[in-house]
């Protein structure tokens, strides 16, 4: 299209993305790069900004000036939006093609005023961290007076704000408070260089060269899909959703790419190694191969000269003692001269150099900190030469980022952690703009997402990157089968399998066969190798693995073994499946279709191992394993932490194929007999399993609630069981279950989870609390639990990223169980939103009973709207509503509500703002109440007046145990004053 008609059509959206977050940011950051582009002179800069008119009308002017300087200034600006907006907020937009170069003008500008202009976008960075030290220059010189320099730095403006307001200052000043200013840049940036002392060498500096060119051609394409597609890494990558594993006040809202190395979060400064953790196909190597780009195109950790990426999968191969510095040079990239001037550099700099480690859970060994090196010739084995990396002993002070799952991640590797990184794959909008990225056909696209739509159970699927990848490359099967759409994550890798089975030999449904039969011998071959592989921690397979397993080249060509890049030390080929867990769905394929598969290999599959604990009890699979020297290494071999994920994936892959919907597949490749039993024994395994769960439960202590929290394993039985979609299988295992409190606290639970959860547990017998804090259940995850609410009298939903969308879904469905009492959502995203739904449930359930909604964003507003629900509810003892913003009209509404209640018990509005009057108002619910126990005030800033009111209300109540009221506006004299007059205030 036209790029004059682009912009003019897509107005409105423009608009949207640039302003409606109500900050000036994006706005002046795509003028900042127009001015330095030259497609806007100072004049129009001027008319844009105009101070103190609303911001939309800005970028109205900004569209009006842009659109009628023509082509080349509106695909400049689409360049510059792309280059500006958040992927999310800029996906709406068609940019058809338009990201031209925006790198700034290198050559030599004329004036520095005119210098300010065209490097604009790199001085407001560079500015952002010494913009006292240049107004100091400034005055110093009498160009600035100090009010000037007030205004530049009004705390109203962000750093970068303050930064173009100083630029836009000095440009005004002309010429020579222009060529200050850079000189003043100039040398922040040469004494940074010289603290680091930094003089690189002439061959340091080719072989820095050399190494980014090798790491920006390994990873500018998916490196999953190897050969099978080339998809730029750039057209593909989405933002994946990252955590910190420990909570950081100095980070908020979501994790960039920038905070995996930078300082927030740091738990261990003396460390030097970030741990990334997340489940398999959550997206670690991608996120790695993603800054691994960044870094080599010098778009991000520009602090490190040198970066080094490793596999651990390919590290496993390596047999020969190295010393690091072999391992860097012959793994990554060769000096073609001076290597030890080089290493040496390296040496001295180890704060300049950055090593990633990708896969730590593929490496044979585990981690272990026994075998101490700390000099760097030294040679040992490549693990050894990991480990002691890992933990700073050889190369203390190079940074390295590990990623791993998070089960094979002991204590003893947690020590020696800088920080730990969660990734917690797709956010419902990066599933959006995932899909719309890998269709280019945008009616595709959207067909796929309604899909989604339509089937939640498979949309929670896709919050996991490889799934959504999945789901994405079958679309039309997906399209194509209506009514019996996957629901499994076995149904889901089901349809890849016939995605490329079909799609390499077009089914001729020769004599009748299915596409399972027809492919049988590939199946088989392709299986054993997977079987083979995950008995022995083996995911890069040569060609003799290969000819072992009678794979044949016609089913190397099926697509899902891909050619092993890489292999440095090796000519013959090597391959390895698309990803770890299609290799796990070959061996459970295996595992159902092959001969070999007797009782004690289930047993084996599906027992419970201690995965904290310190070695595994047995080897898997050794029963059924061909004799071969190959199992022998399995048998004697030391089995390894990261055995159990893949067990474990392959055994949910296990149930889900022995499940009585997929029984057609298998018709005349194995006996029904013999399905039977393998039905059977996985039962078996299964109910064994939950009730090895039970017993572990703790006798209630007299009083208390028979509670169970889940040990590790839970869940995945849970999801075995969800697999096989039997109602029966269901209801048989939670007949067992007999507690009152279901605690599965920080058990890595998304919406995957809540769907097999909500499908199990709405067979228990008795309600129960259901206690699922510090999860990932998010609004896709509320609405998979629904099934299982009426079995829920509470549901502690703490810390789960749930919003006002989720909120409404679950009280529609809370109102209608009866059992349903409790809710406890502390520190999620809801706004005033989402009280009118609590509001709607405390006027219909008059047994409601406990309503907490602390730490979220809810104001005046908000709690007027509850006032209303509350005025009308005659049940509810707990409200909280710590650490949001309701301030005084908000207590003074809430009072109001509450002044007649006779069963609130306890109430807190800590940290919520509320001051005298707001203290005055809640003083007349003490007056009248004869329930009221508890009032939390701690963290506002209420005055004497206040308490005054609160004192006298008490002299009228015996039933108040407690008022707290820490950290208000008193002085150390009043507090003693008041609560010498009244022992129930507590200051
Ligand atoms: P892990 O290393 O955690 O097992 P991968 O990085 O191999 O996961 O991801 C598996 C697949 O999921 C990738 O091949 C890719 O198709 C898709 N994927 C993962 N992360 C992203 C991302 N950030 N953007 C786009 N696709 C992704």
């Amino acid at each position: 299209m036209f790029v004059q008609e682009l912009v003019l059509k897509q107005r409105a959206e423009i608009l949207h993305a640039l302003c409606s977050s109500g900050s000036a940011e994006h706005l002046e950051r795509v003028l900042d790069i127009l001015l330095a582009q030259e497609a806007l002179v100072w004049e129009d800069y001027q008319n844009i900004q105009v101070p103190g008119r609303a911001l939309y009308t800005n970028a109205r002017q900004l569209l009006d000036l842009v659109y009628t300087k023509g082509v080349d200034s509106c695909g400049l600006l689409l360049a510059a939006l792309k280059q500006v907006l958040p992927e999310e907020q800029g996906t709406g937009l068609s940019f058809s093609g338009w990201c031209s170069n925006l790198e700034e003008k290198e050559e030599y500008q004329s004036s520095s005023t005119q210098t300010l202009v065209t490097q604009r976008p790199s001085l407001v960075s560079k500015l952002q961290g010494c913009i006292d030290g240049a107004l100091k220059t400034l005055v110093g010189s009498g160009h600035f007076t100090s009010a000037e320099c007030d205004e530049v730095r009004l705390p109203i403006h962000t750093p970068s704000q303050q930064a173009r307001r100083l630029l836009d200052h000095v440009r005004s000043k002309g010429e020579s408070a222009a060529k200050l200013l850079l000189q003043y840049i100039q040398q922040e940036q040469e004494s940074a260089l010289n603290q680091e002392k930094l003089t690189p060498p002439k061959e340091f500096l080719k072989y820095q060269k050399k190494l980014s060119s090798s790491v920006s051609a390994q990873s500018c394409f998916l490196s999953t899909y190897g050969g099978t597609s080339h998809m730029s890494l750039d057209d593909i990558y989405t933002e994946g959703q990252l955590e910190l594993a420990q909570e950081c006040v100095d980070v908020h809202g979501p994790l960039g790419l920038e905070h995996i190395v930078g300082t927030a979060g740091m738990v261990n400064e003396e460390a030097d190694t970030v741990l990334v953790s997340g489940e398999a196909g959550s997206g670690k190597s991608t996120i790695l191969q993603r800054l691994h780009l960044l870094w080599a195109r010098g778009a991000a950790l520009q602090d490190f000269l040198l970066l080094f990426p490793f596999s651990c999968r390919r590290l496993n191969s390596e047999q020969r003692e190295l010393s690091v510095q072999e391992l860097l040079f012959q793994h990554c990239c060769w000096p073609d001269r001076e290597q030890e001037e080089i290493f040496q550099f390296i040496l001295d700099h180890p704060h300049l150099i950055l090593f990633t480690f990708d896969g730590l859970d593929e490496l044979k060994q585990s981690f272990s900190d026994e075998h101490r090196l700390c000099c760097p010739t030294q040679r040992a084995p490549v693990h050894i030469l990991l480990f002691n990396l890992i933990q700073g002993s050889l190369m203390k002070g190079v940074q390295k980022v590990v990623t791993s799952r998070p089960e094979a991640v002991g204590p003893l590797l947690k020590k020696h952690l800088r920080k730990e990184v969660l990734l917690k794959g797709f956010s419902p909008s990066g599933i959006d703009c995932f899909v719309r990225k890998h269709h280019s056909d945008s009616t595709v696209a959207a067909k796929v997402l309604e899909s989604l739509q339509t089937n939640t159970a498979l949309l929670g699927l896709c919050h996991s990157p490889v799934l959504c990848w999945i789901v994405s490359q079958c679309h039309t099967e997906l399209l194509g089968c209506g009514e019996g759409s996957p629901q499994t994550i076995t149904d889901v890798y089901l349809m890849i399998l016939q995605h490329f089975l079909q799609h390499q030999r077009p089914l001729k449904s020769s004599m009748g066969l299915n596409w399972i039969q027809e492919h049988l011998n590939t199946i088989l071959h392709l299986g054993q190798l997977a079987f083979e592989g995950i008995g022995t921690t083996c995911y890069i397979f040569s060609g003799t693995d290969l000819e072992t397993c009678g794979v044949t080249e016609k089913d190397i060509c099926m697509g899902f073994l891909i050619q092993s890049k890489d292999m440095s030390s090796t000519h013959s080929k090597h391959y390895e499946f698309l990803h770890v867990t299609v290799q796990c769905f070959f061996a459970a394929l295996y595992i159902v279709l092959s001969n070999n598969t007797d009782r004690a290999t289930m047993a084996k599959l599906f027992e419970l191992k201690d995965i904290s604990g310190t070695g595994l009890s047995s080897t898997c699979f050794g029963v059924c394993m061909p004799s071969t020297a190959q199992q022998e290494q399995v048998l004697e071999g030391e089995p390894t932490a990261a055995e159990t994920p893949n067990l474990q994936i392959t055994a949910t892959f296990v149930s889900g194929l022995l499940s009585q919907r997929h029984r057609s597949l298998w018709l005349h490749c194995c006996p029904n007999a013999v399905m039977d039993k393998r039905v059977r024994q996985v039962v078996r395994c299964l109910s064994k399993g939950m009730q090895k769960h039970f017993k572990s439960i703790p006798q209630p202590v007299e009083g208390e609630k028979k509670s169970m929290h889940a040990m590790p394993g839970f869940v995945w039985l849970i999801k075995c069981i969800y697999e096989m979609q039997e109602s029966r299988i269901a209801k048989d295992a939670m007949s067992k279950l007999e507690v009152d409190h279901l605690k599965l606290t920080y058990c890595n639970i998304g919406p995957v989870e809540c769907t097999a959860l909500a499908y199990v547990l709405q067979h228990l017998r008795n309600p129960v609390g259901l206690q699922l804090d510090f999860n990932s259940v998010g609004d896709v995850g509320v609405e998979q639990l629904l099934p299982c609410m009426h079995i829920c009298n509470s549901l502690y939903l703490r810390n789960n990223n749930i919003t006002d969308e989720g909120i409404r879904k679950l009280i529609a469905k809370g109102i209608q169980c009866d059992n349903f009492r409790k809710i406890a959502l502390f520190n999620n995203k809801l706004t005033d939103a989402c009280t009118q739904h609590f509001s709607h449930l405390l006027k219909t359930k008059q047994d409601f009973l406990a309503l907490r909604l602390g730490n979220n964003n809810i104001t005046e507003e908000g709690a007027k709207q509850l006032a209303e629900g509350l005025k009308c509810n005659h049940s509810l003892q707990y409200l909280g509503l710590w650490g949001n913003k309701i301030g005084d009209a908000g207590a003074e509404a809430l009072a109001r509500a509450l002044e007649s209640s006779q069963s609130l018990v306890w109430l807190s509005l800590v940290g919520n703002g509320v001051g005298s009057t707001g203290a005055c108002a809640l003083a007349n619910i003490i007056k009248n109440s004869t329930s009221l126990e508890e009032l939390w005030l701690t963290e506002n800033c209420i005055t004497r007046t206040g308490v005054e009111c609160l004192i006298q209300a008490l002299e009228h109540n015996t039933h108040v145990k407690s008022i707290w009221l820490r950290n208000n506006d008193l002085s150390l004299e009043e507090i003693e004053e008041m609560s010498q007059r009244e022992s129930r205030l507590i200051f």
